[in-house]
């Protein structure tokens, strides 16, 4: 039985009560994990305050050593952690291997930023005095995680929070605990330091607390030793978030739902137009957040782009992600498939016609698990809940526009505002989107691969504030004035 990590230790909870982690495409159960409670939070809690006296004292560049160590030691368990991914996931082997990548260069990527934190030096109107900004770390933080990416969305929390000398609770979601808790035991083991000066991070530096997100999250929420929360996951569950978290004023991150256009220009490069419209949406089975989920063609070429895309669609192998010739796994959890089921149901009543896919999978292993068909759908009005919902599984929406500001107009008539594409061969018609698209990123003729390099979040209800790059550092550091006068 799986166990969390609580101040260096690996614990059951404290309640002693268990849950199980089913996989999404046989309904096996893969483990079983503590549940933890409130109590569980609190203790935490206490151990990240004890490891935060040490570890805010340790050096800038001995933090980025720290974390640099913490990838060696991820990168010894990348077989088991790409299973455990799997298993309890769904996504196929090699899209795990390729998150537990992202997880690498991301905290990679911290551990260089460590020690290049730069406050400031402020010349002030007062005779013989000068200010100063010292940004200094904040405490206890706290990453809540979602299901689809359980690594790379931990790993953008974890990684700028220690390296700007705080310590970390993390909650994985409820049904994807299994690869974090392997890979943050590691990284408890991470050292800094040469020879005999040699020390390993401080217990409870990192922690998690496994448990259902009414409990171990509402607690995070509520707690105020928490100082800081950054949360990835669903716009409603964002929006109580920012509520209950406000009570306390805490520091809050939001990466919340999108609902991305790609727009395709007619003198785009139409090939990898097409084969990015496939990769953008249906990889990780569709469950990203940043996820192509409403596609506009220009009317002269969307024919014919709709007819290339659907012959890849024929050829894509679903089943079970651990099996090599699956190109696309299970749906993660049932009732997310049923809302997958309704929003297309939903798009056919008014009128969409189902080009491809548009049912599950049928007959088989695929009776076990959560599949679905990756589905491609056309003349869907816009009113329809796949246009103004977000849709987080393999179901695209092909829409058409005659100009260019049509297209950017009805892109920007969502709720959500977080990635965005435009494929074109015209610096004018680029240069128009990336001024006019609402969202907190724009993609000419490519799409996100997770840069860590930089900053990602979104605008309108997609989210607050930005993970990834150095701009994320800023978030988890407090910047202090002082007044030096000379006397
Ligand atoms: P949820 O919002 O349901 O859950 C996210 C996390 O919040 C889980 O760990 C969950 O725990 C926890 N949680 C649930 N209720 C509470 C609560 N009351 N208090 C505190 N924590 C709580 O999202 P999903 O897991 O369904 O993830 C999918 C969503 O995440 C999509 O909307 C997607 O777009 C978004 N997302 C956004 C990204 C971005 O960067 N903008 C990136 C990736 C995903 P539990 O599992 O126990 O319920």
């Amino acid at each position: 039985m799986a166990k969390m990590l609580i101040g260096g230790e690996l614990v059951d909870s404290a309640s002693g009560q268990t849950y199980e982690v089913r996989n999404p495409a046989t309904g096996e159960v893969v483990d079983k994990v503590p549940k933890g409670n409130e109590k569980d939070v609190e203790q935490a809690i206490s151990a990240a305050e004890g490891a935060f006296k040490e570890w805010s004292d340790v050096s800038a560049e001995d933090r980025g050593k720290m974390l640099s160590n913490a990838c060696e030691l991820i990168k010894q368990k990348q077989g088991d952690i790409a299973q455990a991914l799997t298993k309890e996931q769904g996504k196929t082997l090699f899209e795990a291997g390729l998150e537990i990548h992202h997880l690498i260069h991301g905290l990679e990527f911290y551990a260089g930023l460590a020690s290049k934190v730069r406050g400031a030096h402020v010349p002030l109107p007062q005779k013989n005095a000068y200010g100063m900004v010292v940004r200094q770390p904040i405490g206890v933080c706290a990453g809540i995680v979602p299901w689809n990416f359980p690594l790379t969305l931990m790993g953008t929390k974890l990684g700028p929070a220690l390296a700007a000398g705080n310590t970390i609770i993390v909650k994985p979601a409820s049904t994807t605990p299994l690869a974090t808790l392997i890979a943050i035991e590691q990284i408890q083991k991470a050292t800094y330091g040469e020879g005999k000066q040699q020390k390993t991070l401080p217990k409870g530096a990192v922690n998690v607390v496994t448990g259902p997100g009414s409990t171990v999250g509402e607690e995070i929420l509520r707690n105020p030793r928490i100082r800081r929360i950054a949360f990835t996951g669903s716009t409603p569950v964002g929006k109580h978030v920012m509520e209950v978290a406000g009570r306390e004023i805490k520091r809050i991150t939001l990466e919340l739902g999108g609902s991305d256009p790609m727009i395709v220009m007619d003198d785009a490069n139409l090939d990898l137009a097409i084969k990015m419209a496939d990769v953008g949406r249906f990889f990780n089975c569709g469950q990203m957040c940043l996820g192509v989920k409403r596609l506009f063609v220009q009317e002269s070429v969307a024919e014919s782009f709709v007819g290339k895309l659907t012959e890849i669609l024929k050829t894509k192998t679903v089943g079970n992600g651990a099996a090599k010739e699956t190109r696309m796994g299970p749906i993660h959890i049932e009732s997310q498939r049923k809302e997958i089921e309704e929003q297309v149901e939903d798009a056919k009543s008014r009128g969409a016609k189902v080009v491809f896919g548009g049912e599950r999978p049928k007959g088989g292993d695929f009776d076990k698990g959560w599949f679905y068909l990756p589905t491609l759908l056309t003349n869907v009005p816009e009113d329809s809940k796949v246009s103004t919902e977000e849709t987080f599984g393999p179901v695209l929406p092909v829409f058409t526009f005659k100009t260019l500001d049509e297209a950017i107009e009805k892109a920007n008539s969502s709720i959500f505002g977080l990635g965005s594409s435009i494929w074109t061969r015209s610096l004018a018609s680029a240069n128009r989107a990336i001024d006019k698209l609402q969202a907190g990123n724009v993609w000419v003729n490519s799409l996100h691969y997770g840069y860590d390099e930089l900053p990602f979040g979104g605008v309108k209800q997609s989210g607050v504030g930005r993970e990834h790059g150095p701009e994320a550092l800023d978030y988890y550091l407090e910047p202090k004035g002082v007044v030096v006068v000379n006397v």
